[in-house]
């Protein structure tokens, strides 16, 4: 990205006060490091260079509606002009949107918000540790839940005890990553085995009920009732890290789609368009645990929990998703996409399976059925996954081009923008197989850096 004049000398005084150039990982992304970003609306963003993206990366999926939605703002503006964070008591807003939590989520008696989805399954596993006396907590390979401790592994860390795998950061006490179990996604029998072994010391089972941070991994059938009966049967508690699908795959979660019922459900993303809130929801009697008292007996707090303009946009972002058909509309969109996606690479002969649910949907290069496991993902062509992500890029049509990275498409996403999609998409797969020699197959992986 050279000869960027301005974008250039914002993003080098960006890496010179701020480390890595970014506020967070994987925003700094190799050939885009002086991408500076001044507007977005709808379904595109734009660069300090005027070029315009259609925006199909949405900030890893908060913006449903689609940025700066006009009732969001309108309805936080009308917050900031009423009432401000006062840090004592509760406003009416805040119990408005407990009680729609409660209505739209089956799992979900008592619910507590946050500032992020981190904080809300931080606190998940606290209470399921406060509750149950015990250790151990089961995550599952493919799954990201944030980057505290306990979950701090690298999203790809293969099965067995933690501690020698791959934690994200430095700086962790091997004894709380020993304290975490990986378990390969949607094998059961790993499941009951782990419990048959360690029933006794697993406070919690978390899992994202479909692993989005790989993409795309659809549970098999029965894989979230086992994680439930197991639970059940052990007495530890189970807990639905839907801060990806909650709201975006229905306004229930995918609790709702699955009929299994956690006992914990933690959200985020989708929930206020883009504005900073988490959510803790679940069984009455464990959140009950979370006393504002000294005491606790599990302590919660947090100087911006609640705070009255994030509340107001969650309000109205839920209040857009049950009056308006925005799931009929990114249904129909992301569908249209998968099918599209599909027909074209059987006509140009590239092998690949596109999957995803709803508004999401990714594609893996590489034969074979639907992924159920990160292991099956081994045989995506990540040089062609990253690579033809980039020349979208340079068309205007924003991927992230990171290897196993999802897209999304808003309510503000239109058939035009599709087309927009399709049509750059062929351009970028032809041009990659021809310039970056790319064969058709038996290409070489990628997938050592991949994070998350
Ligand atoms: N859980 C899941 C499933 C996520 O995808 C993420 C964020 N990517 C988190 C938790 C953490 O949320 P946050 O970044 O808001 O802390």
């Amino acid at each position: 990205c050279s000869g960027r004049g301005v974008s250039e000398s914002t993003a080098a005084r960006a890496r010179s006060v701020m480390p890595g150039g970014v506020n967070s990982g994987q925003r700094s992304i190799p050939g885009l490091e002086d991408l500076v970003i001044t507007r977005a609306r709808g379904s595109r963003f734009q660069d300090d260079t005027g070029k315009e993206y259609i925006d199909f990366h949405a900030a890893f999926g908060p913006p449903i509606l689609g940025h700066n939605d006009p009732d969001v703002a309108a309805a936080v503006a009308h917050a900031a002009r009423t009432v401000d964070l006062c840090g004592v008591g509760v406003t009416d807003a805040e119990v408005q949107l407990a009680e729609v939590l409660v209505d739209l989520v089956p799992s979900i008696e008592k619910a507590l918000l946050t500032s992020t989805g981190s904080e809300a399954t931080f606190h998940a596993l606290r209470v399921a540790r406060a509750a149950t006396g015990r250790r151990l907590v089961v995550k599952f390979q493919g799954c990201y839940h944030g980057w505290h401790d306990s979950v701090s592994l690298n999203v790809i860390s293969a099965p067995g005890r933690v501690g020698r795998h791959d934690p994200i950061s430095a700086g962790i006490l091997p004894e709380v990553l020993e304290a975490t179990l990986v378990l390969p996604f949607n094998d059961e029998d790993a499941v009951r085995r782990t419990f048959e072994a360690h029933g006794r010391d697993i406070a919690a089972v978390i899992v994202e009920p479909v692993p989005h941070n790989v993409g795309c991994l659809l549970p098999t059938p029965s894989f979230l009732q086992t994680l439930r009966e197991a639970t059940q049967k052990h007495g530890s508690v189970l807990v639905f890290d839907e801060v990806i699908t909650g709201f975006r795959h229905d306004l229930g979660g995918w609790q709702r789609i699955s009929g299994v019922t956690p006992d914990l459900t933690t959200l985020g993303k989708a929930i206020a368009n883009g504005y900073p809130i988490g959510a803790i929801g679940g069984r009455a009697d464990l959140m009950d645990m979370f006393s504002s008292r000294p005491g606790g007996p599990a302590f919660f707090a947090g100087t911006y929990n609640g705070a009255p303009a994030v509340v107001a946009a969650a309000v109205a972002t839920l209040t857009k998703l049950r009056n308006e058909p925005v799931h009929e509309h990114i249904f129909g969109l992301g569908g249209r996409i998968r099918t599209a996606l599909r027909d074209l690479y059987a006509e140009i002969g590239v092998p690949a399976v596109v999957t995803g649910y709803g508004s999401i949907f990714v594609t893996y290069f590489m034969s074979g059925g639907v992924p159920r496991s990160y292991e099956d993902l081994l045989a995506n062509r990540g040089d062609l996954f990253v690579g033809y992500r980039r020349r979208l890029v340079k068309r205007g049509v924003f991927e992230l081009p990171l290897e196993l990275k999802r897209s999304h498409v808003s309510y503000a996403h239109t058939d035009d923008d599709v087309d927009r999609l399709l049509e750059a998409t062929r351009e970028a797969v032809l041009e990659t197989l021809q310039f970056d020699g790319v064969e058709e197959a038996g290409v070489a992986r990628t997938m050592g850096g991949v994070t998350r």
